[in-house]
This record gives C-alpha cells, structure tokens and sequence, in this order.
C-alpha cells in the first residue's frame, strides 16, 4: 500500500506540476510578472538574481563572488549558479510547482536543470519569452535604476553588457526549448496588467 501511494505522488506530481521559466532581457518584466503569476498558480518563484543580490546583501563568500560578476553586467559562473539554484529547490520539497526567473540563462544551465528535474520526475512545463526593444528597455532600467540603487542598472554600458550576454548565451535557449515543443513568446509591451493576462491565457492553454 505504501508503494502505490508513492507511485501515484510521483505520478500526480509528473502530469499536474507546472514549472515554468520566464525569459526575457533584463528590464522585459519578469520579477514583475513572476510576482502575479506566482500568487496565480501557487507556485514558488525562485530568481537567481535575487538569490545573489540576498547574498551580496549578507555578505556571504557567495555574494562576494557573484557580485564581482555583477558589476560588470556579467553572467555568474554556471557551476555556481547551478548549485545555489538547485539548493533553493530542494529547500521548497512540498511546492506545486515552480516559476524559474532568470534561470537558466545558458545550454549548460537548461541542460543541467532538465537533468535536475528528471532525477525528482518533474520537468518543464513551458517557457515564456516576453519580447521587447532594447531601446525600451534600456529607458526602463535607468528609470528603475534611480530607485532601486542596483548598480547594474545605473550606467548604460553595463545594461547593453547585459543586453550582449542575453544575445550571445541566452538567446540560443530558443531553439534548445523550441526542439522540446516548450518555447512561447509573448508581447513584452503594454500594460502590467495586459502583459500578465497575456501570460495567464498562454499558461491556462498548456495542456
Ligand atoms: P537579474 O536580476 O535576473 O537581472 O540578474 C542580475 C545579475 O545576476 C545578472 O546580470 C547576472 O550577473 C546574475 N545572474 C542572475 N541569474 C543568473 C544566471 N542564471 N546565470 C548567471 N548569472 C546570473
């Protein structure tokens, strides 16, 4: 009896997880969206760029290291950025499912956290690209760089840096989740509200 039980949590969880991975250039609204859609769906949402900017804040051998990345507008070394990902979802056993924000962001990431879920039977349900101009974005994080105090979105050069590591090792995540039938693009232009309805409508039709 105890092993059917188990078998059927590991089935319940395989069909009815939804794990989803926001893409997007910095400034395209992922924070902003994975906050709604979290609530929404009730999943955790987890952002490795939050994860590091915790550590900086505390001061952690982890924060020292990525901030040093950071600064520049530069990815974080993958190995160590896999590691602390892959620690916060063991952290959250009793989830439903997760919202993955800002990971991955490289092949070695995606393949790593296709691997990763498979071990626990779980997998990527979608990911959604939200799309819009540099130029847009660019105006946007210096708008949000005087409020926030992030470095990395105070100076245009460390944004279009940023813009430069997305198009060089994130942007061929693409094809990678395209090849899986899990790559959707969404108009990352409007309103908070119609970019989240945007989204809620494309994740309601996943089957
Ligand atoms: P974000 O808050 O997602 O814009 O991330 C801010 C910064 O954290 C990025 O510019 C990178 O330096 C670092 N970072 C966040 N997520 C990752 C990741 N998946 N891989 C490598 N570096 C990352």
């Amino acid at each position: 009896m105890e092993k059917s039980h188990l078998k059927w949590v590991s089935l319940d969880k395989y069909f009815f997880m939804i794990n989803l991975v926001l893409f997007g250039k910095p400034g395209a609204g992922k924070g902003t969206q994975a906050s709604f859609l979290k609530e929404q769906f009730n999943l955790v949402h987890i952002s490795t760029g939050d994860l590091f900017r915790n550590n900086i804040k505390n001061e952690t051998p982890l924060g020292m290291l990525a901030k040093s990345y950071m600064d520049q507008g530069d990815l974080v070394p993958d190995q160590v950025t896999i590691d602390m990902l892959e620690a916060e979802v063991d952290q959250n056993p009793q989830a439903k499912g997760f919202i993955f924000d800002g990971f991955p962001r490289t092949e070695a990431q995606a393949g790593a956290l296709d691997a990763f879920l498979k071990e626990k039977q779980m997998e990527i349900s979608a990911t959604l690209a939200l799309e819009a101009a540099d130029d847009v974005l660019v105006e946007r994080l210096l708008e949000r760089g005087k409020s926030s105090g992030r470095t990395d979105d105070q100076d245009e050069s460390k944004i279009r840096n940023r813009f430069e590591e997305y198009n060089l090792k994130t942007a061929p995540l693409r094809d990678y989740y395209t090849k899986q039938n899990k790559f959707h693009s969404v108009n990352g232009i409007g309103s908070i509200e119609e970019i989240t309805h945007r989204l809620t409508q494309l994740i309601n039709s996943l089957n």
